[in-house]
C-alpha cells in the first residue's frame, strides 16, 4: 500500500460550514446539501486554537469550504482573523455574495497584511448546462454574485468541473472567458476540475471500478509529493482529516490537533487514483 508522506504542512482547509449548503449539486463528492450535517459549522472559537497551531507549524496558507462557508455566521470575523496569519481564500457557490458583504470581504482584504481571494463555483457557461447541476435559476445567481465581487474590486478564480466534457475543452474555456469578459473581468481566471467519483457523484454517474486503486509502484520513484495530502490536512468540527476529499471517510481522519496528523498516510482510498491520475491540487 503506498504511503503518502507530510513533506510539509503547507496549506490547512476548514470545513467551515460542515457539510450544510444551501444547493445540493448533484456531482458534490462531499454529498452537501442543506440537510446533511455530517460535519457542522465551525465557530471562531473553534477555529483560532488550529490557527495558532497552524502559525506554529510553518502553515503558509489557509483555504474555507463546505458547504457554502457564507452559511456560517462567523464567516467574516473568521476570515478577518485568519488573515492575521496568513492569506486566506473561500470556496463559495457565491449565491450569498449581495452587494453589501461584497464591499465587507472588500475592506477586510484592504485592511489585511495577507491576501484575500475567492473561487466562485459554476457548471456552465450558460444556463441550460449550469443549472441541472447546480439547481434551477443558480446561473443567474451565480452572475449576480460574481458581479457583486467584481463591482467591490475582487477579481475571483471560476472553478468549473468536468461535469461537461466541453467545460475543459479550448472552445468551452473560450465560451467561459466570454461570459466573464462581459462580466467586467479583464483578466479572466479560470480552473477546471476533474470529478471525484464519491458522494451524490457516484449517485449522478458512476463509482470506482475496482482496478482504480493505487500501488506501490504507481509513481515510479515511490514519490507521492505531487498529492495534497503531502502538504495539507482539513479541519472540521470533529477534528482534523488528511484532505478535502476524503471528509466523509471514517478513515480520513488523523486526530484531534495538527500535531496529531503529520504521520504519513496510506492511500488506499480509490479517491487517491483520481489525484494520481488528474494531478489533482485544489489549491492551485
Ligand atoms: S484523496 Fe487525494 S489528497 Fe486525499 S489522501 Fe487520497 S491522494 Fe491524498
Amino acid at each position: 500500500m503506498p504511503l503518502a508522506a507530510l513533506r510539509s504542512l503547507d496549506t490547512l482547509w476548514f470545513q467551515v460550514a460542515g457539510t450544510v449548503c444551501n444547493l445540493a449539486c448533484t456531482h458534490c463528492f462531499v454529498s452537501s446539501s442543506p440537510t446533511n450535517h455530517t460535519h457542522e459549522a465551525m465557530t471562531l472559537e473553534e477555529i483560532v486554537p488550529y490557527l495558532e497551531e497552524a502559525a506554529a507549524l510553518g502553515v503558509r496558507e489557509f483555504y474555507f469550504t463546505g458547504g457554502e462557508p457564507f452559511l456560517n455566521p462567523e464567516m467574516e470575523a473568521i476570515l478577518a482573523r485568519t488573515l492575521e496569519v496568513g492569506p486566506a481564500t473561500v470556496l463559495t457557490n457565491g449565491l450569498l455574495l449581495d452587494e453589501a458583504r461584497c464591499a465587507r470581504l472588500a475592506g477586510i482584504a484592504a485592511g489585511a497584511e495577507y491576501s484575500l481571494d475567492f473561487r466562485v463555483s459554476m457548471d456552465g457557461y450558460d444556463a441550460a448546462a449550469n443549472d441541472p447541476i447546480r439547481g434551477e435559476g443558480t446561473f443567474e445567481r451565480i452572475l449576480a454574485g460574481i458581479r457583486n465581487l467584481v463591482a467591490a474590486g475582487i477579481n475571483p478564480v471560476i472553478t468549473v468541473t468536468e461535469v461537461h466534457d466541453e467545460n475543459a475543452s479550448a472552445a468551452g474555456k473560450r465560451r467561459f472567458f466570454a461570459l466573464l469578459a462581459e462580466l467586467g473581468i479583464a483578466r479572466p481566471r479560470l480552473k477546471v476540475l476533474p470529478l471525484f467519483k464519491i458522494g451524490a457523484e457516484a449517485e449522478r454517474s458512476a463509482t470506482y471500478a475496482s482496478w482504480q486503486v493505487l500501488r506501490d509502484g504507481d509513481a515510479a520513484d515511490g514519490d507521492w509529493d505531487h498529492l495534497q495530502c503531502s502538504s495539507c490536512r482539513m479541519v472540521t468540527d470533529q477534528g482534523v482529516w488528511v484532505c478535502p476529499i476524503l471528509v466523509n471517510e471514517p478513515s480520513g481522519k488523523m486526530g484531534a490537533t495538527l500535531a496529531d496528523t503529520l504521520d504519513p498516510f496510506p492511500l488506499a482510498h480509490p479517491a487517491c487514483w483520481t489525484c494520481h491520475v488528474y494531478g489533482v491540487s485544489c489549491k492551485t
